[in-house]
Order: C-alpha cells, then sequence, then structure tokens
C-alpha cells in the first residue's frame, strides 16, 4: 500500500491508492468477480463499478431491489466504509452525514450478524490481525456448536477487532500504530457494544441471551448495570452508538502510538466529532451541545467497567494473557 496523505481529501470521499502500474495485469475485483480491480476506494480494493455502486447506493438510503441488497451486502462484508470530510458542520446539508449513517448501520448489522452465527479457528495475535489486507474470514457456526464462556469473549473479541480494523483511519496507519489502536481499543468496544446489546434487548423486550455464558447471570448484570443503566437513562440510538464508538476509539492520545499515527487519528476523530455533532444538532437543535456531551461521558464507564471485567477474567483466560 502506498502511504497516503495523513489530511483526507477535500473531497467526500476517501483517498485512493491505485494500483502501480508497468504493464502488470490487473487483479480480478473481489466482490463482482468479473472486472478487474482497479484502485483502493472505501478501504477495499475493487473495480470502478463496485466503487459507483457503493457510492450510489449509500445515496438512496434504502435498498428496495433483492439483488442490489446482495451486492451492496457483498460490499459491506468487504470492510467498505464511505468518511464524509465536508459540510459536516452545516446542519442544513444532510445529505453526507445521511450516507455515513447509512452506511454505520448496514456495517453494524454486519457485526451483530457475525457474533450471532461465526467463528473463528486459530487464536491469531493483535499484531498479525492488524496487518491482515482485508477483513477477519470467520467461517459460519452451525446451530448445535457448542459456546463456552472463552469461545464467547473470543468470538466477541475477534469481531470486534474486525469491526474496528476496517475505517479509513485505521487503514491509513502503519502496521504498528494500528496493532497499538486495536489492543487497546477491541476490549472497550466489546465492553460497550455488550451494554448496548442487553439495552436494546430490553428495548425490543426479548430475552437476553448470556453472552457470557458460565458466568453468574446476577454478576454480570451487577458489572454491567452502571453502562447499561447510563444507556438506558441516556436513551442512546443506534446511530448515535456507531458514531459515538469512531470518536471514542479513534484515539490519538493512546500510548504508543507513532507522531505521524497521532496526527492521522486526530484528523479523523474531528471529522467523527463532527457527524456527531452535527446529528445531535439535527436531532437536538439547542440542546445538540449538551447531547454531545452527555454520550461523551459514556466513555469513562466503560473504562471502568472494562477494568472490572478483567479482573474477572485476566487470572482464567489465554486470550487476554496473550495481549
Ligand atoms: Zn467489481
Amino acid at each position: 500500500m502506498a502511504t497516503p496523505s495523513p489530511t483526507p481529501s477535500e473531497h467526500s470521499e476517501p483517498p485512493e491508492v491505485g494500483i502501480q502500474g508497468g504493464g502488470q495485469e490487473l487483479p480480478i475485483c473481489p466482490l463482482c468477480k468479473n472486472r478487474e480491480a482497479t484502485g483502493f476506494s472505501y478501504c477495499t480494493f475493487c473495480c470502478n463499478a463496485c466503487k459507483m455502486f457503493f457510492r450510489r447506493t449509500l445515496q438512496k438510503e434504502i435498498i428496495t431491489q433483492d439483488r442490489s441488497l446482495e451486492r451492496f451486502e457483498k460490499c459491506i462484508q468487504a470492510g467498505m466504509n464511505y468518511i464524509p470530510t465536508e459540510n459536516l458542520l452545516d446542519v442544513k446539508n444532510k445529505k453526507y452525514l445521511s450516507a455515513f449513517i447509512t452506511n454505520l448501520k448496514y456495517l453494524e448489522e454486519h457485526r451483530q450478524s457475525q457474533l450471532r452465527g461465526c467463528y473463528y479457528i486459530g487464536n491469531p495475535t493483535v499484531d498479525e490481525i492488524a496487518q491482515l489486507e482485508g477483513p477477519i474470514e470467520f467461517i459460519k457456526r452451525p446451530e448445535s456448536f457448542p459456546m463456552f464462556l472463552l469461545d464467547w469473549v473470543f468470538i466477541t473479541g475477534m469481531v470486534s477487532l474486525n469491526y474496528l480494523k476496517q475505517f479509513t483511519h485505521a487503514h491509513l496507519l502503519n502496521n504498528s500504530d494500528r496493532a497499538h489502536l486495536l489492543k487497546h481499543t477491541f476490549l472497550d468496544f466489546s465492553v460497550f457494544t455488550d451494554a448496548m446489546r442487553v439495552y436494546q434487548q430490553k428495548q425490543d423486550r426479548t430475552t437476553v441471551q448470556p453472552v457470557l455464558a458460565g458466568v453468574p447471570q446476577e454478576f454480570l448484570n451487577g458489572l454491567r448495570c452502571r453502562l447499561a443503566g447510563r444507556i438506558e437513562e441516556l436513551k442512546v440510538t443506534k446511530e448515535e452508538f456507531s458514531l459515538l464508538t469512531l470518536v471514542l476509539f479513534c484515539n490519538p492520545a493512546l500510548p504508543n502510538i507513532s507522531d505521524a499515527g497521532q496526527v492521522i487519528l486526530n484528523t479523523y476523530r474531528q471529522i467523527y466529532r463532527h457527524a456527531l455533532f452535527q446529528h445531535c444538532l439535527i436531532n437536538y437543535e439547542l440542546d445538540g451541545p449538551a447531547r454531545l456531551n452527555d454520550l461523551l461521558s459514556i466513555y469513562h464507564i466503560i473504562i471502568q467497567t472494562r477494568h472490572d471485567l478483567l479482573n474477572l477474567f485476566t487470572y482464567k483466560s489465554d486470550f487476554f494473557r496473550a495481549l
């Protein structure tokens, strides 16, 4: 991959990295499998037609045709994502923000379906995952597949890593910075997603499935209740959750990140923060700034919850000990 600029382009697309020339034959696009891949667009190596299809679909927001949905899901599975870099402070221009939110909605659905129905054979380190070019390849989990406590902890961690590594800011980092970013965020992200799931299931009145089967439910609920309680109190929406995740976990202040890495993370955190702020202003008008602060305040509860959970699991999990 060529060294990309840490500053986002003036256009609303992430910067593209073309293939080196030299008369080499271009590889086939992994999405449609019938055209030549022309470059790196929306964080994925693909052909021009797939790139255009992804952009057009995001602008539509609702996908009505089955064939289009199937093709769009392939884009999502490949980790395609769009980050707007303009007009995020203009509340009258919602076009870019709404395409961004539509993209995040599908990425989140994909994350949840991986958690519900996938497994991974192997035990890679975070450094190895950080060096992977594309998404982690999961396998479908048969319904009868036995899942014990550590299996749930493991698959939750792997799915979180896969989610966090797909965004533009992670692609722009060098391998070492990307590994540090993932190591320092995937547990916090997992804790946040777990609490959000508990809150959403309560709202939907469905049965809460214990993700950490094998641990007394009362004990887990005690750990979760602070964070899930705050999420419930604020009635955090799915859109806010996805945008907030990007703000919180694109963190330039993490340890061991290089100067260049800090510039990238800082630049993208600003973009995500503007997007979340615009979303708050659109939905809360004058109370938008207060809403943004309330949402950002969730971070310290996530950290506290992760500390408590780590104290519980460190002594029995090789997964954590390996980090
Ligand atoms: Zn294609």
